[in-house]
This record gives C-alpha cells, structure tokens and sequence, in this order.
C-alpha cells in the first residue's frame, strides 16, 4: 500500500501518454498515481461489454466490482501496480450453467494472474535460466518481486515443447548420473532436431522398453553399448535399427588397451631390454646437454685433474673453479648409460601417455608442418622395437580403420584376426564386439552417433548444479528443452 503520494495524474490526456508505455489497448485509465518507488494505475476494461467463459455468450449486464492488483514490468526502477476494477457481468443465456463472471481482458493478465503476461513472461524467461531461490532474489531488482515457491509455480505452469510422438523416427539414447554412484536416470533425444524428448528415472530394460513403446514409428535408435538397453529396444522394437555409438566404442577399444599394456608390462619390458642391449637410446633432450656439457672449455682439464686423482676440494682450491662447475663434470663423467637407461625404461612403461602414443602416431605432430616432437620420434623407436606395443598399435589402428573407411568386411577381418590374438584384452573386446555385431555394423552404415545426447549431457551437468542437484525430472525436463543456456 502506497502511503505518501507525491503526483497524482487525472488528466485524460496524460494518463493516456503514460498508458501508451503499457500499451493494453483494450484499457481504459482513470488516474495515474506516482509515488517515490511506486507507480499505481488505476483502470477499467474499455469495453461494455464481455463474453461468457462458458458459452461464449455476449453480456453487458453488470452484476458487480471488484478490484484486482497487478504487478507490472517496472517503469525507470519504480514498481508498477494496476490497480484493475473489474466487472462481473451475468450471462444472459438460460441453457448455460454459469450466471455470473468476471470480465477478462485479452493480453493484460490470465485468470487468477496477480502479474500482468508481461511481467509474467519476464519471470518465466529469468526462471528458465537461474534456480528458484535466484530468481527470488533478482525478481526484487527488476521490480517484480516473487518468493521462491511462486518462482516453482511459475515454471510448472510453462508447458513443454512438444513433439508428436508419429513424428520421431531417429533418436538417441543413454543414461546420466543423477547423483554419480547412487541414482541414474535415462534421456532420450530426437536425433536430427537434438530436441530432448524423454527423461526418466533409473536405466533399467523395463523402465525403457516401457518409454519406448509410446514411439511407434521409430527407425533408429543410437545407443551406447549397455546390454539393458539392447533388450529394451528389442522387447519394444523388435528387429529394429540398433547403432552402437562410435565414440562408446573407441572408448572401450582405448580402454582394454589400456588393460593391455598393465597385462604385458614384463613383457615390454623384456622385448625392450632385447632390442636395445647397450640401454635405451638417450633422447634428443639428453643427448643435446651432454655434449653441450662436453663442449665446454673447462670440461677437459678438470675431466684429467680428475684422473689424476684431485678430489673436488682441491680442484676448487688449486686451480679456482667454482665448485658447481666441478660438480657438474663430475656428474656428466660417472653418468652411467645402462642404470640412467634402466630408469628411462621405467618411466616410459609408467608413463600415462603411453597409451596415447601408443594409439595415435600422430600425437605430438604438428598439423601444419608434419614436425615431430622430440619425445615422439623416441616413443615411434620404442613402439617399434616392441613387438607386443607394435601389434597393439596395429590393432587400435585397424579398428579405428574399420570407421573411417566404412567397410562393414573390415570389421569382420579384424575380428578374424584379433579374436584367438595373444593380447587377451583385445581377444575379449573383439568377443564383446562379435556379441554386439549387427549394432555395430550399424554404427558403420548409418550415419548416426549418440552425439547430440553427449552435447546435452554436458548441460545437464549445469542445469543439476545450478539447482544443487534438487531438481525433480519434470523440472529438469522443463529447463533442458526450454532453457537456451543450460
Ligand atoms: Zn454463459
């Protein structure tokens, strides 16, 4: 309630200029009061007359008043309130069960609205974007103030985007951690669109062969290489196009190579050992300090007062070097190859990257001038020396083959050749692949990839943190089709 009013406005021709700024044409304004942080407009519906909600009938018999109070968008920081007196009218038509009801008028509010659509639409835009408690605290600013259980209420009110059920015929699916390691739920998108269709809990073959059945004229359907929802989609679809996503399956070659090179490392180790007799060869880096060190003109006279048999002291003091010169002589001296080489051998069996360079030889190359890193030319040495991490390298490589040419044969082949292969992690996956085979063949025909869903995943994330993690799946629902952020 406004206490102290510092302009009252009655003038027709000035509340009119002022309710131009609102521009509800089918309002009538009485009288305009401006107060420090307030605005109140006083109006009434311009018409004489209303429709029945019920019938449609038309009335201009007026039963009554009331007054409604509505916030509106804010002029120049102060808050607006319409100050709405409103009609009741009776319906005049005998066969309609209504008598009497309340005029509404067109683009200022719904029913029931205590804010006006704009001001509304301000909010629903804010909520799509911030959590509740947010956009409670915003609202304040932007002079519509709300609590958080009305921003709730709010965004239940906007309906979904939706999309017919007969219209989808590719879509994508996979499951998200709604608190990792405890509860997970499902989300299905429309392939080409990336439009979220579905989101539910739990990712067991039941809960999805039962979402999935609502989709009857589905075609495809990208998965990634989990066996429950292999069964979903054939209890509901049978004989349907199942995709196994790429990058799921790279993953999961990438990941028992890694299992791989664990397995094998004694026996790296030994064909390494093998190959390089006299120790493993120093890398460039090495190299290049060692002869800088032996370049240098001091090297070879302390290098013979060493022999000779000087201790360092007396290097120091005879013959004034400074003592980390001596130091350093010494040090490049007593270096020995096979222990420093025993330690570069440890390193690289150790190294994280080893799978990396180990899958692709192009790491570490530059793209524009084909200059290999230093470590790679060392790394393509060691690979090739080893007959266990060559063979590796070719297995991932032709795997990775399969895709890029898209040759369904291919895949047969590497199946062929890896499926009794000494490298027992790649010998199951290629059984796990032969399990899985149509699907996979699929993700070589189709063009297709759980791509989009990996896309929304990532704004999922945001939308679940944004919420601390408290939103329901209606809600999260509602943000991830609606919300252009995320
Ligand atoms: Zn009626």
């Amino acid at each position: 309630m406004v206490k102290s009013c510092n302009k009252v406005i009655k003038s027709s021709s000035q509340c009119k200029a002022i309710g131009r700024l609102l521009n509800y044409k089918d309002l009538f304004y009485d009288e305009i009061r401006i107060d420090e942080g307030h605005v109140e407009i006083y109006a009434h519906g311009r018409k004489s007359y209303s429709r029945c909600p019920i019938c449609g009938a038309k009335s201009h018999s007026v039963h009554s008043h009331y007054v409604r109070v509505l916030s509106s968008l804010p002029l120049h920081g102060k808050q607006v309130l319409i100050r709405l007196t409103t009609r009741r009218f009776r319906c005049k038509n005998s066969k309609c069960p209504r008598h009497v009801f309340s005029e509404q008028i067109a683009g200022v509010c719904e029913h029931h609205d205590r804010r006006t659509a704009c001001a509304t639409e301000l909010l629903e835009n804010l909520l799509l974007e911030v959590s509740a408690r947010k956009g409670a605290f915003l609202s304040r600013p932007l002079g519509v103030p709300v609590s958080a259980s009305t921003c709730l209420r709010i965004l239940y009110r906007i309906p979904t985007a939706y999309v017919p059920e007969d219209d989808i015929h590719h879509i994508c699916i996979d499951d998200f951690a709604f608190r990792k390691g405890k509860t997970y739920g499902t989300m299905i998108v429309e392939a080409l669109t990336h439009q979220p269709l579905e989101l539910f809990e739990g990712r067991t073959a039941e809960a999805t062969e039962k979402v999935l059945s609502k989709y009857q004229h589905l075609e495809t359907i990208s998965r990634d290489r989990a066996c429950a929802y292999a069964a979903a989609i054939e209890q509901a679809h049978p004989g349907l196009a199942q995709v196994a996503d790429r990058f799921h399956l790279m993953q999961n070659c990438s990941r028992h190579l890694s299992s791989q090179l664990k397995i094998s490392k004694q026996i790296i180790r030994d064909e390494l050992l093998a190959a390089f007799p006299s120790g493993l060869p120093p890398s460039e880096e090495e190299r290049q300090k060692s002869e800088n060190m032996r370049s240098q003109k001091y090297f070879e006279p302390i290098r013979r007062l060493l022999e000779k048999g000087l201790s360092e002291e007396q290097i120091c003091k005879r013959y004034h070097y400074k003592r980390l010169v001596v130091k350093e002589c010494m040090r490049e001296i007593s270096r020995d190859n096979r222990k420093q080489s025993q330690q570069r051998l440890d390193e690289i069996l150790e190294d994280k990257k080893l799978r990396i360079y180990v899958a692709n030889p192009e790491y570490e190359v530059n793209r524009n001038t084909g200059e290999c890193s230093e470590r790679n030319i060392q790394m393509t040495r060691i690979i090739e020396a080893s007959k266990t991490l060559s063979d590796l390298r070719s297995c991932y490589l032709a795997f990775q083959e399969v895709f890029k040419q898209k040759k369904t044969e291919l895949l047969d082949r590497w199946i062929e050749k890896y499926r009794l292969s000494r490298l027992k992690e790649m010998a199951s996956f290629s059984a796990g692949i032969e399990k899985d085979i149509v699907a996979v063949k699929n993700a070589i025909i189709y063009d297709m990839s759980n791509g989009p869903i990996e896309g929304l995943n990532n704004k999922l994330k945001a939308i679940k943190r944004q919420m601390y993690g408290r939103a329901d799946y209606r809600l999260l629902m509602l943000k991830m089709s609606l919300s252009k952020t995320g």
